[in-house]
């Protein structure tokens, strides 16, 4: 790397590339023909891949798209010079678009591994800092994979396909990365990029679905909400469960769009049970870190219950321990606002991470939920009792309300009504199901006769 490094540095840095966008066809050509050429010289061929992942302002989603093209015009001109700089004078780069947020460069005929390590080291700079984009500032982590032939690829579209795979890699290695293609990375990564690009657009193939668990009282097993669960119709894969793909569309940074997806959802779905006259329950939506670390949370929230109608304190958020204990002096004016709102706000899995008690007294929240793996040896783990017994009398004396999560049995439920928590969900009442079978639910709830 150094000696291509030194060799760059001598080269006018003012010249242009011989650089040129070309379509995905002409690309797959000229690549074959160097490969063509290759194979009778000894020579290599060499792909450099780029994936960008721009962090954008909020805004219109039509101003976004326009903001977004411009940051892929200025990345490929970026990606042209600083490849380009890398190699001798007079040298021809080729570049295409080959998915929304990545190209794919085809180095010189001379390039060897050193040189396009020393390119994607200058890309890499390039993007370090923010750059300018239609007067603002955009911050854009790359991830780069290079791949080269011989030993690996036997046409340019598997060359193509390896660099990919690469860059694919170095996403998860750490943001900003490079990787070389090594045979080893097609062993897991094809079938997970395969279900991330999937992924990508199952909002739009209208794939993702909400199944709804009630949440009851603990005395009498009335219906007072329910829980929206995301789930995955995959074409070929069936029904997938957020456990799943919810840590694939972290890493790949497309939770914050399901998440919203799943907001708007459960509040439309909240506000037609009550303009069909079904008793007024409430609706807890599952917050993902990373929407919950986004700035327009609150226009979010905002803009979805005036969307849908729905009022804002027949939404409950369920955060977790480990999103409010990173930052906690944010986490408690987010919390505040939201809750000004009138947002009913819990923390999920409660026990299962690091909650400062000092922290837990200045969060404006409104409930506890037990994680199920206290509640599934209740009965049977004095341990598991004494945590759960523990977190019911916290949560009481600091007059929050209490759900105990993931009660199967009988006895499990006898066990937490003597210890008075306030409301129980899991399969001994029901599982997460469809819409239409939690509309039955509550229907026949609202036959029932409760004292209140
Ligand atoms: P969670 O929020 O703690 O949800 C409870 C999970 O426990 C659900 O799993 C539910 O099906 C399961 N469960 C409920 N009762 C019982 C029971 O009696 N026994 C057992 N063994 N399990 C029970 P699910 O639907 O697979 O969801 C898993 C996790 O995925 C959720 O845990 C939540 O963290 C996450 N998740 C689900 N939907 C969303 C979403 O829309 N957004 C985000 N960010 N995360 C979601
Ligand atoms: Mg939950
Ligand atoms: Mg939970």
């Amino acid at each position: 790397m150094e000696t291509t490094l030194s060799k760059s540095s001598s080269i006018d840095p003012n010249r242009q590339p011989l650089g040129r966008e070309v379509d995905r066809g002409q690309f797959l050509a000229i690549a074959q023909n160097a490969l063509d050429r290759a194979a009778g010289s000894g020579a290599t061929v060499a792909i450099l891949y780029a994936t960008f992942t721009p962090q954008f302002p909020s805004g219109e989603s039509g101003e976004l798209r326009d903001l977004e093209e411009s940051f892929f015009d200025v990345a490929a001109q970026a990606l042209l010079e600083k490849a380009g700089s890398a190699f001798p004078h007079g040298s021809e780069l080729h570049l295409m678009r080959p998915a929304r947020d990545s190209f794919a460069v085809l180095l010189p005929p001379s390039a060897k591994t050193e040189d396009a390590m020393a390119a994607a080291s200058s890309i890499r700079q390039r993007f370090e800092g923010s750059i300018s984009v239609r007067g603002l500032s955009v911050r854009a982590t790359v991830a780069m994979g290079v791949s080269s032939a011989p030993p690996w690829a036997a046409n340019a579209e598997a060359l193509v396909q390896q660099a990919e795979t690469a860059a694919y890699c170095a996403r998860f290695q750490s943001n900003s990365q490079l990787q070389i293609y090594c045979e080893y990375m097609n062993r897991w990564a094809p079938e997970r990029q395969k279900l991330e690009k999937d992924l990508r657009e199952a909002i739009d193939r209208k794939e993702l679905l909400l199944y709804y668990q009630p949440r009851v009282r603990a005395t009498d097993q009335k219906i007072v909400g329910f829980e929206a669960l995301v789930r995955w119709k995959h074409p070929e894969r069936g029904l997938i469960s957020p456990g799943q793909f919810i840590p694939i569309a972290e890493e790949a940074g497309i939770i914050v769009g399901i998440g919203e997806w799943v907001l708007h959802e459960a509040c439309r779905q909240a506000k037609a049970w009550r303009d069909q006259g079904m008793p007024k329950v409430h609706m807890s939506v599952n917050l993902s870190p990373a929407q919950f670390r986004k700035a327009d949370l609150y226009e979010t929230i905002c803009t979805v219950l005036k969307d849908t109608g729905l009022e804002a304190d027949a939404l409950e958020l369920e955060l977790t321990e480990g999103m409010l204990m990173t930052d906690p002096k944010s986490a408690i004016t987010t919390l505040q606002r939201l809750k000004a709102l009138g947002v009913h706000l819990s923390i999920d899995d409660f026990g299962t991470g690091y909650s400062s008690l000092s922290y837990l007294r200045r969060f404006p929240i409104d409930a506890l939920k037990i994680d199920q793996s206290f509640v599934r040896e209740v009965t049977s783990k004095p341990e598991d009792a004494a945590i759960t017994t523990a977190i019911i009398l916290l949560g009481h004396s600091l007059k929050l309300s209490v759900i105990a999560e993931g009660v199967e049995t009988d006895s499990q439920l006898k066990f937490l009504q003597v210890l008075q928590c306030n409301e129980i969900q899991g399969f001994l009442v029901s599982k997460p199901v469809p819409a239409d079978q939690a509309t039955k639910l509550l229907a026949a709830d609202a036959q029932k006769k409760y004292e209140n």
